[in-house]
C-alpha cells in the first residue's frame, strides 16, 4: 500500500480563505483582528516561528525582550494588552528563559485573548468539552480529520507525546470525538504493541524518523507533528519529521508530511482564533 499524504499547505489555504473573509467582515465592523506576541530571549527558532505567526496576521505586534528581561516587565506588559481592547490574541512564545515561572505567565494572559490555549482554564474548558480556545496544533489535526473524513468515533487511536502543548490536548479533542485514545511517552513499556493497533496514529516525540513503517497498523493514518532539524551527513539542516515517511508511507494509508503537514495547520489555526476572539469582541461591543 502506498499512502496518500494529506497536503497541510493546501487545506491551510483553503482555511486562509474562510479566515480572510472573516477578517474582512470584521474590519468592515470597526473591528480588525490583533494579535500581540511576547517573544523573551533571542532563541533563533523562536524568533522565526514567531516571524512566520506575525506575517501570517495582518495586524501584529511583536514585544522583544532580552533573555535576562525582568518577568515583572513582562507581567506588566501582559496587564496592559489584557486591558487594550484592540487587541484580540496573546500569545507568550516558549520556552521562557529559567527566571519566568511559565505557568504564571500563561495564567495572567486573559481567557479571552488566550488564543494559544494554555491557560489553565483554557484547558479545563477543553477536557470539559465547554467552549474556549484549543491548542493550535492539535486542533489544526483535528481540521485535517475532518477535511479528509476520517471516522474517529470507536477508531483506536495512540498519541505519543504527553507534552501539554501537543500530546494532552491532542489526546483530549480524539476522547471528545469518540476514540479510544491510549497516550504513549517515554515510560511506555512495548512501544511498538501500542501503535501496531492505532487506527490513527499521532507522534508528537521531537526525534528525527522515531516511527518507523513496521510499527504501524496496515491502512492507519498516522499525523507526524514533530518538526526536527537533522544535523549530520548528507541531509544537514534539512527538516524532517518524527515518522520515518519512507516505510512508514508503505503501510499507511493517509500520512502528512514534514514540512507541509502539519506545521502550516498550526500557524493557521492560530490565526482563526485570533478571528473568533476579535468576532467575540465584536459582539460584546455591539458593533
Ligand atoms: P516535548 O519534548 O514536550 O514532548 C515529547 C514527548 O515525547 C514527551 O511526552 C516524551 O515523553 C515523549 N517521548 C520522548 N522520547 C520517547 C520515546 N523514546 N518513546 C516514547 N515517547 C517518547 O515535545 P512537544 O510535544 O512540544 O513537541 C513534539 C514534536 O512536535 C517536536 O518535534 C516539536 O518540534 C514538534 N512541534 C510541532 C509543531 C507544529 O506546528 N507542527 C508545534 C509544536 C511542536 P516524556 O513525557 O515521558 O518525557
Amino acid at each position: 500500500m502506498t499512502a496518500r499524504t494529506i497536503d497541510g499547505n493546501a487545506l491551510a489555504a483553503r482555511v486562509r480563505e474562510d479566515i480572510a473573509a472573516r477578517a474582512e467582515e470584521l474590519a468592515a465592523r470597526g473591528e480588525q483582528p490583533c494579535l500581540a506576541v511576547i517573544l523573551v530571549g533571542s532563541d533563533p527558532a523562536s524568533a522565526v516561528y514567531v516571524r512566520n505567526k506575525v506575517a501570517a496576521c495582518e495586524k501584529a505586534g511583536v514585544f522583544d525582550y532580552p533573555a535576562d528581561a525582568d518577568p515583572q516587565v513582562v507581567m506588566d506588559r501582559l496587564a496592559e494588552l489584557n486591558g487594550d481592547t484592540s487587541v484580540h490574541g496573546i500569545l507568550v512564545q516558549l520556552p521562557l528563559p529559567p527566571q519566568f515561572d511559565e505557568s504564571e505567565v500563561l495564567e495572567a494572559i486573559s481567557v479571552e485573548k488566550d488564543v494559544d490555549g494554555f491557560h489553565a482554564e483554557s484547558v479545563g474548558r477543553l477536557s470539559q468539552g465547554q467552549q474556549g480556545f484549543i491548542p493550535c496544533t492539535p486542533h489544526g489535526v483535528m481540521k485535517m480529520f475532518e477535511s479528509e473524513n476520517v471516522p474517529l468515533s470507536g477508531a483506536e487511536a495512540v498519541v505519543i507525546g504527553r507534552s501539554n502543548i501537543v500530546g494532552k490536548p491532542m489526546a483530549m479533542l480524539l476522547t471528545n470525538a469518540g476514540a479510544t485514545v491510549t497516550v504513549c511517552h517515554s515510560r511506555t513499556r512495548d512501544l511498538t504493541f501500542h501503535t501496531k493497533r492505532a487506527d490513527i496514529l499521532v507522534a508528537a516525540v521531537g526525534k528525527p524518523r522515531f516511527v518507523t513503517g513496521d510499527m504501524i497498523k496496515p491502512g492507519a493514518v498516522v499525523i507526524d507533528v514533530g518538526i526536527n532539524r537533522l544535523t549530520e551527513g548528507e541531509e544537514a539542516g534539512k527538516l524532517c519529521g518524527d515518522v520515518d515517511f519512507a516505510s512508514a508511507s508503505e503501510v499507511a494509508s493517509l500520512i502528512t508530511p514534514v514540512p507541509g503537514g502539519v506545521g502550516p495547520m498550526t500557524i493557521t489555526m492560530l490565526l482563526e482564533n485570533t478571528v473568533i476572539s476579535a468576532e467575540r469582541a465584536a459582539n460584546r461591543k455591539g458593533r
